[in-house]
């Protein structure tokens, strides 16, 4: 072994050899693990802990409400450091297996209020409020895989892989890096319940993309977390890291976004294309509004390069990927369906950004 070896402090341990012991001794019956999962206190890092529980909920209002230490997570004062856990959506554990659940929940107080980086419950006011309009949203999470030294995944030491153009989409050892996390996640998104609907690689080399929908409403918002959450948990067996930077690699690289696919019913029925069309002025009459929301860094990459449309500008167009917002050329053939606000940031909160929306163009 060489003596580099030794130098290093070890740092993982061996995940092929854990799913081995887990096959060797079965999980006792009549149990099950519920690893609640919250968005914690940068308003974008994920937490989670887990409990054991006698028996299978029937659905999250039947879940036990939690407790942990706020404190820990910069979501509360140590004298007064318990933040509640509710239960909201529950998921298979891909991870687990068996009858063992992932459950999204949300944050509040002692005294019961939603606290700030709760931003689910405060949507869920709005999806309530618009129940009627049954929204649907396809979100597009972009993501960038950096080996744990902080170097972009499949790039060269001390140097830039070639210019943009073969990477996306792309097939081959020599211009796709990291497939094999995306093909795990794509699987146990799909175990776990997650609405994947596709994916497939980025423009910039080890950039990639999934997609979760169409879902309604607040669920677009728990489907998309727990879907990072999967992905990040994935990444520690992989031993990569996620990022969801909207600008990982400044320079003639594109950025990563978290473009938002949105329709109510009325957009998707006969005449729709006009209900787009009285959206879109709402949205620009807001545009600075959305943008305040749209993610944190965002500057960085809404440049007006790199199929995005300036920060400062909005603008709308059929087909256009340099626009603030694209209506697909299928929706404006068919004269109804959906368009895509191409502003968030892969850094985006989705309950945030689905909420924001439909309070402009419905409320
Ligand atoms: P792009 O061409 O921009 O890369 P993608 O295929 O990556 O688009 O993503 C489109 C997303 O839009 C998918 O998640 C899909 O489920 C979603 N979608 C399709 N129809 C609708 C609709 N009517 N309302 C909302 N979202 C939709
Ligand atoms: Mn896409
Ligand atoms: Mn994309
Ligand atoms: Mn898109």
């Amino acid at each position: 072994m060489s003596t580099a070896a030794h130098t290093e402090p070890q740092k993982y341990l061996d995940p092929a050899l854990t799913f081995q012991l887990l096959d060797r001794v079965p999980q006792p019956e009549g149990v099950i693990t519920a690893t609640y999962v919250w968005i914690g206190g940068s308003g974008q890092d994920l937490r989670s802990k887990s409990r054991t529980l006698h028996g299978k909920p029937a659905s999250a209002a039947d879940l036990p409400e939690w407790n942990y230490d706020g404190s820990s997570t910069g979501q509360a004062p140590g004298h007064n450091s318990e933040v509640i856990l509710k239960p909201q959506a529950i998921f298979k554990d891909p991870f687990r297996l068996g009858e063992n659940i992932l459950v999204m929940c949300d944050t509040y107080d002692p005294q019961g209020n939603p606290i700030p980086t709760n931003t689910r419950a405060p949507a869920n006011v709005v999806f309530e409020k618009t129940k009627d309009e049954k929204s649907w949203f396809g979100i597009e999470q972009e993501y960038t895989i950096f080996s744990v030294d902080k170097h972009p995944f499949g790039w060269p030491k001390g140097g830039f892989p070639g210019p943009q153009g073969p990477y996306y989409c792309g097939v081959g050892a020599d211009r796709c890096f990291g497939r094999d996390i995306t093909d795990a996640f794509y699987r146990y998104a799909l175990y776990a319940g997650i609405k994947v609907s596709g994916d497939n690689a980025e423009v910039m080399p080890g950039q990639w993309e999934f997609q979760v929908g169409p879902c309604e409403g607040i669920s677009a918002g728990d489907h998309m977390w727990m879907a990072r959450y999967i992905l990040l948990r994935l990444s520690e067996l992989y031993r990569v890291v996620i990022s969801f930077d909207p600008k990982p690699i400044e320079g003639d690289w594109n950025g990563a976004g978290c473009h938002t696919n949105v329709s109510t019913e009325a957009m998707r029925n006969e005449g729709g294309i006009k209900v787009i069309e009285a959206a879109m002025q709402k949205l620009a009459a807001k545009h600075a509004e959305h943008i305040e929301v749209y993610g944190q860094g965002n500057e960085r990459r809404l440049t007006g390069k790199h199929e995005t449309a300036h920060i400062g500008q909005f603008r709308y167009g059929v087909a256009d990927r340099g626009a603030s917002i694209r209506i697909p050329s299928q929706t404006a053939k068919d004269g109804k369906g959906y368009f895509e606000d191409r502003r968030p940031a892969s850094n985006m909160d989705p309950y945030v950004v689905t909420a924001k929306i439909i309070d402009t163009i419905c409320l």
